[in-house]
C-alpha cells in the first residue's frame, strides 16, 4: 500500500482530535438523552452537555449562553443571519453590504435576497485581500440593515479589521453579521470589543466533527431581531427547530476548548511552518503570495505560479499531498477562483494556484517534503513549458 498523501486541506475539514471524539462516545450510547425531555434523568444529562457546551462555546467569544444557537454549521449560520435579519428588517430597509471574496454561504443567500428585491453592494477588496473602510462607510445608506464581513477568509487566509468595521456599523446604526467559520479557535474573537451582531461558527474547521456549528446572536445593545428559518418544536428560542446533535455539540465544545488552550503555541508552531515552506518555494521566480502577508491565518498559504498549467500542477502534486487550488466547493475547477480574481489575479494566474492549509498534525517533516516536490514539480513542469 502507497503512503497516502500528506494531508494540508485544513481550510476544507479537518480530522477529529481523538480527545474530542473521546468526548463525544459517551452521547452516542449511555447518555443519548433527547435534551428537551424534562422529565427524566436521560433528558437531564444531555441538556447539561449542552448547557455546558453553550457556556464554553458563548465564553469563548465574549458572549452569554443565551445568545448561541445551535445550526448544523456555518452554511446554516449564514443562511439563519442573512435572510433571518433580511426578513425580519425589510420594513426598515432593503439593502446588504457585503465583499467579494466571500464565502458562497454568503454571496448566495445575498444573490437569492436580490431575486426578492434586496439591494445588495459588493465590496471590492484591495490587493491585499483587506476592505476598504472609507469603501465601506461610503456604501452605508440610511436603508442598510446589514453588513456582512467574514473574519478569516477560507482561500487567502485574510483577517478583515472585525473591530474597525464593527464600531463602523455600531455606529450608523447597521447590524454587523461576520463568517467565523475559519477563525474560532485560531484567532482571538471577542463579540464586545469586536461590535459584532450576529457571528457563525463551525466545528470542523478546528478539529471537531462535521455538522455542527452555532450563530451567536446578539441580545443586548442592540437586541438583534431574527426571522427563523426553520420551524418546527420552538428549539433554540425559536430561531432554529430540530432536536439538538448532543454528541456533536459536545465535540464542538471539546474542539474549541483544545484550540483555545493550544492558540498561543500552535499560532506560533504554524506561522513558523508556513513560513518555512514559503521560504523554499519562493526560491523559484514567479510565485505571487495571494493575500496580506502577516494580517492571515497562521497555517495558510496560498501562492500563484506563472509559467505553469493549473490542472497539471495539481496532477503532479497529488500522489505527495492532499491540498487544493482554491476552495473545496470550487476545485472542480470549472471556473477559477472568485477571491483569486477579486484580488486582480488573471484568470490563467488563478487557476495555477496552490492553497497550503497547513494544521494541527502537521510536522517539519511533511512541510520539508511538500515544499522539495512543490519545487521540484514547477521546474518540471515550465521546463516542458519553456517557461524563462
Ligand atoms: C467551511 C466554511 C463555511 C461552511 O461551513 P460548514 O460548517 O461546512 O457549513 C462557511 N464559511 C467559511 C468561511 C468556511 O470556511
Amino acid at each position: 500500500m502507497p503512503d497516502r498523501p500528506i494531508y494540508l486541506d485544513y481550510h476544507a475539514t479537518t480530522p477529529v482530535d481523538e480527545r474530542v471524539l473521546a468526548a463525544m462516545l459517551p452521547y452516542f450510547t449511555e447518555n443519548f438523552g433527547n435534551p428537551a425531555s424534562i422529565s427524566h434523568i436521560y433528558g437531564w444529562e444531555a441538556e447539561a452537555a449542552v448547557k455546558q457546551a453553550r457556556e464554553i462555546l458563548a465564553d469563548a467569544i465574549n458572549a452569554t449562553p443565551e445568545e448561541i444557537v445551535f445550526t448544523s454549521g456555518a452554511t446554516e449560520a449564514n443562511n439563519l443571519a442573512i435572510k433571518g435579519v433580511a426578513e425580519a428588517y425589510f420594513q426598515k430597509g432593503q439593502h446588504i453590504i457585503t465583499v467579494a471574496t466571500e464565502h458562497h454561504a454568503v454571496l448566495d443567500p445575498c444573490k437569492y435576497l436580490k431575486s426578492l428585491g434586496f439591494e445588495i453592494t459588493i465590496l471590492s477588496v484591495q490587493k491585499d485581500g483587506l476592505i476598504d473602510l472609507t469603501e465601506l462607510e461610503k456604501a452605508f445608506r440610511s436603508d442598510t440593515i446589514l453588513v456582512s464581513v467574514m473574519a478569516a477568509n477560507n482561500e487567502i487566509g485574510v483577517l478583515q479589521p472585525l473591530a474597525e468595521i464593527g464600531s463602523r456599523c455600531r455606529d450608523a446604526g447597521i447590524i454587523f453579521h461576520t463568517d467565523a467559520a475559519q477563525a474560532i479557535g485560531k484567532i482571538p474573537l471577542d463579540v464586545q470589543t469586536m461590535k459584532v451582531d450576529l457571528m457563525s461558527l463551525t466545528a470542523h474547521k478546528v478539529c471537531g466533527p462535521k455538522g455542527i456549528g452555532a450563530l451567536y446572536v446578539r441580545r443586548r445593545n442592540p437586541r438583534v431581531q431574527l426571522a427563523s428559518q426553520q420551524h418546527g418544536g420552538g428549539h433554540e428560542r425559536g430561531m432554529r427547530s430540530g432536536t439538538l446533535y448532543t454528541p456533536q455539540i459536545v465535540g464542538f465544545r471539546k474542539a474549541v476548548e483544545i484550540a483555545l488552550q493550544e492558540q498561543a503555541t500552535e499560532t506560533q508552531r504554524l506561522t513558523q511552518l508556513r513560513q518555512r515552506l514559503w521560504e523554499q518555494i519562493k526560491q523559484l521566480k514567479g510565485i505571487h503570495l495571494n493575500g496580506h502577508s502577516t494580517q492571515r491565518l497562521p497555517g495558510n498559504l496560498n501562492i500563484s505560479i506563472e509559467g505553469v498549467d493549473g490542472s497539471a500542477l495539481l496532477l503532479g502534486l497529488q500522489s505527495v499531498m492532499a491540498i487544493s487550488s482554491g476552495s473545496a466547493c470550487s476545485s472542480a475547477m470549472t471556473a477559477p477562483s472568485h477571491v483569486l480574481t477579486a484580488l486582480g489575479n488573471s484568470e490563467q494566474l488563478a487557476y495555477a494556484s496552490l492553497r497550503f492549509g497547513i494544521g494541527r498534525f502537521n510536522t517539519v517533516e511533511e512541510i520539508d517534503r511538500v515544499a522539495a516536490h512543490v519545487v521540484s514539480t514547477i521546474q518540471s513542469l515550465r521546463k516542458q513549458a519553456t517557461f524563462v
